[in-house]
């Protein structure tokens, strides 16, 4: 990802979150820094992050959000100065996969990562909220006890990435969207969603620019077990 464009400024990597490196990071004022759109999580995986125009949010368990303290750490989120003004009309979607489909048809690089960003009305949605894990615990693990919510008749704005296989590991390969209601009195992470005359904005990124976090509790060993050290074995028994 060397072209021009727009950068995706990311902090850590999805292999080092799931494998519980959720302690610390940088500040939400440092992040502010690098974009205005974007999505994450705090220190301790305490809530999600959504950040839309420039100001952060975090939504934390039953869905209190509340505007994120500049000081407010983050062990993983990645933002974008987010520019795109085409507003795509997306057909009636009746669930998340053809959300998510009718989205793909409006993607014009496979191998570019995608800012993307869908507002109006969703007829129904449904969230996750990260709760809280303790220092190591795997994202696996933790997603056993989030916080999960299920909406009806919601304005509000999904803020989000599509990132391509090439980057596994890095970021969650295929979409990741949060969400937060224009009242911001409802959000999360995306699971679940439908809803008819919704509108999407999408900015290829040109760039990405990964930053390692000063975070804390990942396994070393297990995740190079799990990044290849054990496939490795497995191929060339003995
Ligand atoms: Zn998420």
């Amino acid at each position: 990802m060397n072209a021009g464009g727009p950068e995706l400024f990311q902090v850590s990597t999805l292999a080092a979150l799931a494998h519980g490196a959720n302690r610390g990071g940088i500040t939400i004022a440092e992040l502010l820094a690098h974009g205005d759109f974007g999505i994450g999580t705090f220190d301790g995986l305490d809530g999600e992050l959504v950040v839309l125009e420039g100001r952060a949010f975090r939504i934390a368990g039953h869905e209190r959000v509340t505007r994120a303290d500049d000081r407010d750490l983050t062990p993983y989120a990645a933002v974008t100065a987010f520019r795109s003004e085409e507003r795509l009309p997306l057909p009636a979607c009746a669930d998340i996969a053809e959300l998510l489909a009718a989205l793909d048809r409006l993607r014009s690089e496979e191998h570019r990562i995608a800012a993307v960003h869908v507002d109006g009305r969703f007829a129904r949605l449904g969230l996750r909220v990260a709760c809280g894990a303790r220092e190591g615990e795997t994202l696996a693990h933790a997603a056993g006890h989030q916080f999960e919510a299920h909406h009806t008749g919601v304005d509000a704005t999904m803020v989000g990435f599509w990132t391509p296989q090439d980057l596994l590991g890095v970021d969650v390969v295929g979409y990741h969207l949060h969400v937060l209601s224009n009242d911001h009195t409802v959000g999360g992470h995306v699971a679940e969603a439908a809803g008819t005359g919704l509108t999407a904005r999408i900015q290829t990124e040109g760039r990405l620019h990964v930053v390692g976090a000063p975070t804390r509790g990942i396994d070393a060993a297990q995740l190079a077990e799990d990044l290849g050290t054990s496939e490795r074995f497995r191929r060339h028994p003995g």
